[in-house]
């Protein structure tokens, strides 16, 4: 259909986290929404009973709040196609259901679990289709009095949709092009369910995406083999004409490469398989997510973006307004994407680097805090400018940098051992003299007055230098000397010095 609004849907079932691969489906949806100028909704698929689990719902709709995903339709902010839960929409469905029992395009099924287990005893890949159903116990095997006697009886009974077998069926994918199905391989799908009063994922789904005018199905690829009776579905409600243009995403594999990526993999390889941490009501496992293990929502999004679509060229670091401009589905790929979770991390690196030094120092100012030290912010912006490329992701920063905010007490043995010589507490008692006497404390001007005096002295520079370290930051690490003894300030530097002196004499 030409000149349609884009509308498009991400349809989570609240059946627990939300894996990542979801978050890829959702945001695929954003982008192509944005760049359309388009609706973005959230739908809620819950008439699953058994499998609803308490806080999905509430986490689903968090998680899309630290990610920056708003939608423009959802339960909580509402819109005009409403209510966005399914389980508030059980009378839309029965109409439905109503109509395709009435046209003949749908029976009752009355066979009891037990009876359809002991069919799949007897018969090898049993299938509820053409080839068994009069065999069944349905309204189409059992004569109309029959059928009456067992409804005023009160017997429960599903929907189940009557496919008619050897047509074909096409799904037009815009990813994957035209596939061809032959209607003989589907089965007779239930529609609803009688025991509930509710429908089943198949019709709310179709009724749903009629009824909220949604445009393109984005969805993963694991919904393929649902479109034949989708296509069926929306050609027995009479709305093939407005069915909406399917796009079904690859399959997000492990990092090895073979097989679908699970939480097994990032359990066993150590990286966030949800997007906000997770407490599974039932077992009580945490399992850390994505947030809480530092990533910033703008990194792991690019970083997703890219996992099944890239913009033809091999440009990576893409802000979100350039993903919303260049997003394309025609130029999704078919073939699974490797779920290289180190790439997350490189992008996380990136984004940090691309933030100002401010907007970094804000993020790491709670954990200076958290460590009881008292620092002015315009200290933790210049450390945090000083020491941002040497990290992945902002809590590494303490370990990185602490030696600015708390001085040595210890001194590493080893860097001891290498690194104070036999003259070194009275070259450094030497160097404090000097510092003492420069008013002048910034970087260049301390870095000249000391390299003269080395020079002068006759002194080896790497020895003055990592005595000098070493009394600074107790180790051997750290950036640029004098870089470390501008941001100490004199007072501090001569302080560390005298205390290394009489510690390591
Ligand atoms: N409720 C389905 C899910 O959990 C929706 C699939 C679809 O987008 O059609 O993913």
């Amino acid at each position: 259909m030409t000149n349609r609004k884009v509308r498009v849907r991400f349809a989570p079932s609240p059946t627990g986290a939300l894996h990542i691969g979801g978050v890829r489906t959702a945001l695929y949806n954003y982008l192509f929404a944005r760049q359309q100028g388009g609706d973005f909704i959230l739908r809620i698929e819950d008439t699953d009973s058994n499998r609803f689990v308490p806080g999905a719902e509430a986490y689903i709709e968090e998680a899309f709040r630290w990610l920056g995903l708003p939608f423009d339709e959802s339960p909580s902010v509402g819109g005009s196609y409403g209510p966005y839960r399914q389980s508030e929409r059980r009378a839309v469905y029965k109409e439905y259901v109503d109509k395709l029992l009435c046209e003949g395009k749908a029976y009752l099924a009355f066979d009891t679990p037990e009876e359809l287990e002991a069919k799949r005893a007897v018969v090898p890949n049993f299938q509820y289709d053409a080839s068994t159903r009069m065999q069944m116990r349905n309204s189409l095997s059992l004569s109309q009095q029959q059928t009456r006697e067992l409804l005023e009886a009160g017997t429960q009974y599903v929907v189940r949709i009557l496919i008619t077998p050897n047509q074909e069926v096409r799904v037009n994918d815009l990813i994957r092009g035209e596939v061809v199905v032959n209607s003989s391989v589907l089965d007779d799908k239930v529609l609803y369910k009688s025991a509930d009063a509710l429908p089943t994922y198949h019709l709310a789904n179709i009724v749903d995406d009629h009824l909220m005018e949604i445009s393109h199905v984005i969805r993963g690829e694991e919904w393929l083999p649902s479109a034949p009776l989708h296509v069926l579905l929306y050609r027995a409600l009479g709305w093939e004409e407005s069915m909406p243009a399917f796009a079904h995403l690859p399959l997000l594999l492990k990092p090895e490469g073979n097989g679908k990526l699970s939480k097994r993999d990032a359990d066993r390889l150590g990286f966030p398989i949800f997007p906000l941490s997770w407490t599974d009501p039932k077992t009580g496992e945490t399992s850390v997510g994505y947030r809480q293990a530092g990533y910033l929502p703008e990194a792991l999004l690019n970083f997703l973006a890219l996992l099944g679509w890239n913009p033809g060229n091999d440009q990576e670091l893409m802000p979100m307004s350039e993903l919303i401009a260049q997003f394309n589905l025609a130029h999704c790929s078919r073939s699974g994407a490797k779920f290289a979770y180190q790439k997350a991390v490189w992008f996380n690196h990136e984004y940090l680097l691309m933030m100002s030094d401010e907007a970094v120092a804000r993020l790491f100012a709670p954990i200076v805090a958290e460590q009881g030290v008292t620092a002015s912010f315009e200290k933790i912006k210049t450390v945090t400018g000083m020491m941002k490329n040497r990290i992945n992701f902002v809590h590494e920063l303490w370990e990185t940098c602490s030696f600015f905010f708390v001085a040595p007490t210890t001194y590493d043995e080893k860097t001891v051992q290498k690194r104070w010589k036999a003259e070194s507490p009275a070259q450094m008692t030497e160097l404090m003299e000097l510092l003492a006497g420069i008013d002048d404390f910034s970087i260049e001007n301390q870095e000249r007055i000391v390299m003269a005096w080395i020079a002068d002295k006759g002194y080896h520079t790497g020895t003055i230098m990592n005595a000098f370290r070493l009394t600074l930051v107790g180790e051997g690490k750290g950036p640029h000397m004098f870089d470390i003894s501008w941001v100490l300030g004199r007072e501090e530097t001569l302080a560390r010095m005298q205390r290394a002196i009489d510690v390591l004499k």
